[in-house]
């Protein structure tokens, strides 16, 4: 076998291993009804399952559903047809067993750092002082066991990212699903706030669906990376296994030429259709 197949042509990782998947599409498609009366068919009939402890990265051109579809499995979007089941059980409402960590900043702004770990802990039961111990471990062991009395707007960014991880981490979810979480943060820090996910999620490998734009954080990451078209009626067009060896230093392992070689690959898939995605905003500008 080559290094990298296309589950198109190796059917080995989605609709076979459903039944024992963390999250499972099967056929979503999703169609958003716009308030003018028209609609717009964002995503085409879609599946994809994620395996129990499996991480993987939905990669696509801005624009694409990739939010969509993770916010399928989240249970904030409805699909208009076809099924999500989450650990083999159809999923109607909010996804209690994820665990989210999103773009834009959860943090409230008039609570410490500790405080605002520690308060979503209290939220699921756990008696205060309880809640306070793990929030502060959590804290640790995301690098921030010196700030835990600051408040957001005295952290930067990277360090608010930090405490979101915990946020989510300290909860203790069976899935993780994560939406362009290290999005406005700069291009080292993002590295640096990988290679801390790496290193937390080695621990337990919950189940991940990590959405992103960017290839390169895709493959240092994942262990597989799927492809999505640009819309209307995106679809998946990829999916890659990567194969390179954990732990992984998300950073580090951007030089090994298998890195390389495997991101030059899914390039000539993922090109043509971050093109096309310009040329339909640049249209939609016009
Ligand atoms: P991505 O996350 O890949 O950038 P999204 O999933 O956010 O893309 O959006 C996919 C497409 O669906 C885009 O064209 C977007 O404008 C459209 N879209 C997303 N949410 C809605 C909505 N609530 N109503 C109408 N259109 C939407
Ligand atoms: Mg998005």
């Amino acid at each position: 076998m080559t290094m990298l197949e296309r589950a198109r042509d190796v059917p080995t990782s989605s609709a076979g291993q459903s039944e024992r998947a963390a999250a499972s599409l099967h056929e979503v498609a999703i169609t958003y009804h716009l308030a003018d009366g028209s609609f717009y068919e964002a995503v085409a009939p879609t599946t994809l399952a994620i395996a129990e402890g499996e991480f993987v990265a939905l990669v696509g051109p801005t624009g694409c559903g990739k939010s969509t579809l993770l916010n399928v499995v989240a249970g904030l979007v409805a699909p208009s047809s076809g099924t999500c089941l989450i650990h083999g059980d159809r999923l109607s409402g909010i996804n209690g067993q994820a665990g989210y960590l999103f773009q834009a900043e959860a943090l409230m702004p008039w609570k410490t750092a500790l405080a605002n770990v520690a308060v979503g802990l209290e939220v699921q039961g756990l008696p205060r002082d309880e809640a306070t111990e793990r929030a502060r471990s959590w804290l640790g062991k995301v690098g921030l066991g010196a700030f835990l009395q600051r408040y957001p707007h005295q952290l930067s960014g990277g360090q608010r990212k930090r405490v979101g991880l915990a946020q989510v981490l300290a909860r203790d979810p069976r899935m993780l699903l994560m939406d362009e979480p290290f999005g406005p943060l700069d291009a080292q820090t993002r590295a640096i706030m990988g290679d801390l996910l790496l290193g937390l999620w080695q621990a337990d490998r919950k189940a991940v669906l990590f959405v992103t734009h960017d290839l390169e954080e895709a493959i240092s990451l994942a262990d597989r990376v799927v492809i999505m078209s640009a819309g209307p009626k995106a679809s998946i067009i990829g999916d890659f296994p990567i194969h390179l060896a954990r732990p992984r230093d998300a950073h580090d392992v951007r030089l090994q030429p298998a890195f390389v070689e495997t991101h030059r690959a899914i390039w000539q898939v993922l090109k043509e259709e971050v093109l096309k995605g310009y040329a339909q905003a640049n249209e939609a500008k016009a």
